[in-house]
């Protein structure tokens, strides 16, 4: 299966340089050629000259790019060169019906399209260990098994193209949550004149260890914001849940509230930080010291 990947961000080097590790990888693509030219070099493969010369010389395409608009650029592109027995495997997080439109581009060329986002961050990217949430055609899902075990440790099929979507955004507002809670929790550790090494270490043992604790605990108490995952690109998933929550006729206080707070650090400028650059927020309520909500 020749496989190309489009999109070299923090999420599609890791997932690139694992299919090369697996002897799947024949090409890549990045919209800044410098980091599509750097990498090819590193995992000695073609660097495609556009989205399209990707398309022609690969069966399986992987794309990993920023946002809704920016995925049906890509596909788009892609399109002259899309035929029966090519598949495009797109693991960017999009609103269901954006998915349901690359889907419906896609197959009018006689290709297949799944949206398959993933969970597990940079670092489970790097490690080959995402996990999948994959919607569209499940014998294709079963097909593609090898590619899909070469970036992670789980695939699992959801239902329909969108569905795994739909998976992801369930995922983002539990994210949001344990944003809000370790961020205020350790800013009021510190307050409080604890040592914080010792503090993650011994509450990340506990009942309320979690992912982004141990990931993120240490250096966010240090004032490093270094992505990670963008906090724009947060944003960008929680509008997207916004959305699908009004068309149930409900508003999530922790949707509601971290897009208030994360609309706020972009504005003073740390969009490109790591999400829980919403640390600073919570560590200027005790530095302000008043009871006041953000
Ligand atoms: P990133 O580091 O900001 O990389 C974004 C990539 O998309 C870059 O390669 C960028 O190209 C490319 N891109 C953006 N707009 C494009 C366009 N119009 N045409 C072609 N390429 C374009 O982002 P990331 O963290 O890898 O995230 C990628 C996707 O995965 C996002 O949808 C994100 O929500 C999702 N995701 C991220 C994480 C995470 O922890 N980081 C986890 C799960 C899912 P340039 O190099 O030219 O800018």
């Amino acid at each position: 299966m020749r496989t190309g990947v489009i999109g070299l961000g923090a999420m599609g080097a890791g997932m690139a340089r694992n299919l090369a590790g697996a002897g799947l990888l024949a090409c890549v693509w990045n919209r800044s050629a410098e980091k599509a030219k750097a990498l090819a070099a590193e995992l000695e493969v073609t660097v495609a000259p556009d989205p399209a010369s990707l398309a022609r010389h690969c069966d399986v395409i992987v794309t990993c790019v920023s946002r809704d608009v920016d995925v049906l650029e890509v596909i788009d592109a892609l399109l002259p060169e899309l035929e029966q027995g090519k598949v495009v495997m797109d693991c960017s997080t999009i609103a269901v019906e954006t998915a349901r439109a690359a889907d419906e581009r896609v197959r009018a060329t006689g290709a297949v399209f799944l949206d398959t986002p993933v969970s597990g961050g940079r670092e489970g990217a790097e490690a080959g260990q995402l996990v999948f949430m994959a919607g569209g055609d499940a014998a294709m899902v079963e097909r593609l098994d090898p590619v899909f075990r070469a970036m992670g440790k789980q695939v699992t099929h959801m239902g329909p193209v969108g569905a795994g979507q739909a998976t992801k955004a369930v995922n983002q507002i539990m994210a949001a949550g344990i944003n809000q809670a370790v961020t205020e929790a350790l800013a009021f550790g510190q307050a409080s004149g604890l040592d914080m090494d010792k503090v993650v270490e011994v509450v990340g043992g506990g009942a309320a260890a979690n992912w982004f604790l141990q990931k993120r605990g240490g250096s966010m108490v240090r004032g490093s914001f270094e992505p990670g995952f963008k906090l724009a690109l947060h944003q960008k998933d929680l509008s997207i849940c916004k959305q699908m929550l009004a068309d149930l006729g409900v508003a999530l206080p922790i949707v509601e509230m971290t897009l208030k707070h994360y609309q706020r650090l972009i504005q003073e400028g740390h969009g490109d930080e790591d999400i829980s650059a919403l640390y600073r927020a919570k560590r200027e309520l005790f530095e302000r010291g008043n009871l006041k909500a953000l």
